[in-house]
């Protein structure tokens, strides 16, 4: 779950990038090429920040306030999605709602320190906390861009337009799975069907209330569901169609897949459910079941044969369906990290840098430094309930030294922050080789350059 808010993509155009000079080109240049990660493309919307970039290139980004926190109100959920990344901390039952009083406190002090954006987050899903609607109200009296990340479940008509008329920068439902079958055994249970009907009255209040909420899918592939892309597209397909034939005019859904990451934390252990897992895989393939064994036993990513697989869907079975239906589904995915994944041993960078820009608020008030480590005390940076707001950076600045003398090799190869830190990174690189009034230049032809 991640995205960088305050701002809109007015504007934002691929073609800019792909016709910007050939040095500039050569200085950010990505494998990773930029048209097919659109809304995902986070070090994009980062340019928009130049004022939070340049303290970096000088030498202060302990001065920098995070300017997108993704604030978890709840660890509880309706499901038990087996790669969950906090599985392991929905045991600790004493860390389950924030109190609304405290979370407002929460909100206020992030607007005091200078962040600019909210993103409602698991944790667990937030839709599950009784008073989101009072949060997110929050945020809209604060001035402070919000989103939301729900698995749908408890996403009600009611609960979309009370959120949908605090005008959000978008709604993102995560759908993994290609039918009810598949959505039992990724989640545990079967609201398949709920999901995609709250997800339908999610696009249907936003041609009610002319909102110019962003609204978006987001499926993680692994070993179990790469089969199900296709089913899920037809899916979608279908409730565009039906829209667009009551509302005579298209719906726009932005659908993001990307590959599941297997963090040391992550997972949920449910006999049952991983019981079912392996057995239909059996009946599949007995190298998937294998390979199933490994991530959640072993630490293994998913095999790289299965995430080429799922490439191949997208780029043979999806994106030429969409274009056949003349569709407005965008479909974004991180194709260097599709073909990575499976096989990177270690980081393509030395530091880093992106909690000078991101944290993440636990339910119990705790401000961690990125989406992995939350959660995880070795890594808490403060409490929001008791620290002043002028000491947070300065405990920030002990935790990313931490990260970075100690634990960077520990982390995950690729994490939710992989792309801003290669970025950052070749930013600050090229940053050391430019006289101080260059540096200047050099912001301001990455933000030209957006
Ligand atoms: S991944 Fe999301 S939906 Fe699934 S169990 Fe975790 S918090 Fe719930
Ligand atoms: S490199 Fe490690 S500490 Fe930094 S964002 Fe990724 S997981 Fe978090």
């Amino acid at each position: 779950m991640n995205n960088s808010l305050a701002y809109r993509h007015n504007g934002l155009s691929c073609s800019r990038w792909r016709n910007a000079p050939k040095k500039m080109a050569s200085i950010f240049h990505r494998e990773d090429t930029n048209e097919i990660y659109g809304v995902l493309d986070t070090t994009m919307k980062l340019r928009y920040h130049e004022d939070k970039i340049r303290p970096m290139l000088d030498g202060a980004a302990d001065t920098i306030a995070p300017i997108t926190i993704h604030f978890a109100p709840t660890l509880r959920c309706p499901q038990r999605c087996f790669f969950c990344t906090y599985g392991g901390a929905k045991k600790d039952p004493t860390q389950l709602d924030m109190k609304l009083l405290e979370a407002q406190h929460y909100i206020s002090r992030l607007s005091e320190l200078g962040s600019e954006g909210i993103i409602f987050t698991g944790g667990g899903d937030p839709c599950m906390h009784k008073e989101l609607g009072e949060m997110v109200e929050t945020c809209k009296q604060q001035g402070l861009a919000f989103a939301l990340q729900t698995n749908g479940d408890g996403l009600t008509p009611q609960l979309a337009e009370r959120i949908l008329r605090c005008d959000p920068v978008y709604v993102r439902i995560s759908i993994n799975a290609g039918n009810g079958q598949q959505q039992r055994l990724m989640t545990g249970v079967d609201n398949y069907e709920k999901v995609l009907g709250n997800l339908e009255s999610l696009l249907r209040k936003k041609h009610d209330l002319k909102s110019n909420t962003e609204i978006a899918v987001a499926t993680v592939v692994d070993i179990v569901n790469y089969t199900g892309l296709i089913n899920l597209a037809d899916r979608l397909l279908e409730m565009e169609d039906r829209i667009t034939a009551d509302y005579k005019t298209k719906t726009q859904i932005n659908w993001t897949i990307r590959p599941v990451y297997n963090y040391p934390a992550s997972k949920v252990y449910n006999e049952y459910q991983l019981k079912s897992i392996i057995c239909n895989l059996n009946t599949r393939s007995i190298d998937e079941a294998k390979a199933f064994n490994e991530f959640m036993y072993n630490g293994q990513q998913t095999p790289q044969y299965i995430l080429d697989k799922a490439v191949h869907t997208i780029e043979y079975g999806i994106k030429p369906l969409i274009k056949e239906r003349n569709s407005e589904i965008r479909v974004c995915y991180p194709l260097q990290k599709f073909k990575t994944l499976g096989t990177i041993k270690e980081k393509p960078y030395t530091q880093c840098r992106a909690p000078y820009f991101y944290g993440f608020v636990w339910p119990d008030g705790v401000l961690y430094p990125c989406v992995e480590n939350a959660g995880n005390s070795n890594f808490a940076i403060c409490n929001l309930k008791n620290t002043d707001v002028k000491d947070i950076l300065q405990l920030r600045k002990g935790i990313i030294e931490k990260i970075n003398n100690e634990c960077l090799s520990k982390c995950s190869p690729i994490c939710a922050y992989h792309e801003i830190n290669m970025h950052l990174n070749n930013l600050a690189n090229a940053a050391e080789t430019y006289c101080p009034a260059d540096k200047n230049n050099l912001v301001r032809r990455d933000v030209a350059f957006i």
